[in-house]
């Protein structure tokens, strides 16, 4: 499958400045809070209600950095990520999925800047 010209063979080094923001599993307690609220009340409408999956950003499981990234993977590969202090590890390892979905949402936010070593 080629997705606008990205060469699947490529092996990707990304560098990400910014959190990587994603959904977490659970729902976010004080959007549910939110929500029952707007439900306890009839005169608020329907389209205040939050939006309740919780959305944060990626951490490193051993110094807790949330950003500044570098972000390793080929197009089909999961995501592997080492933080600034230089901790690697592969976010969701037991749903591969969701890691490549990251790595080619990184790839294709990332201007398509491409390894040379
Ligand atoms: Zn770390």
């Amino acid at each position: 499958m080629s997705d606008g010209g990205v060469p699947e063979g490529t092996f990707w080094t990304i560098k990400v400045i910014r959190p990587i923001m994603v959904q977490m599993h659970g729902l976010d307690p004080s959007a549910v809070a939110i929500n029952d609220a707007v439900m306890d009340d009839a005169t608020i409408p329907v389209s205040s209600y939050a939006p309740v999956r919780r959305v944060e950003p990626l951490r490193c499981p051993q110094c807790g950095a949330d950003r500044d990234w570098t972000a390793f993977g080929a197009w089909t590969d999961p995501v592997r990520l080492v933080c600034p202090a230089g901790h690697s590890w592969t976010p969701w390892e037991g749903a591969p999925a969701r890691g490549r979905a990251l790595m080619q949402e990184l790839i294709l936010a990332s201007g398509i800047e491409e390894s040379r070593g």
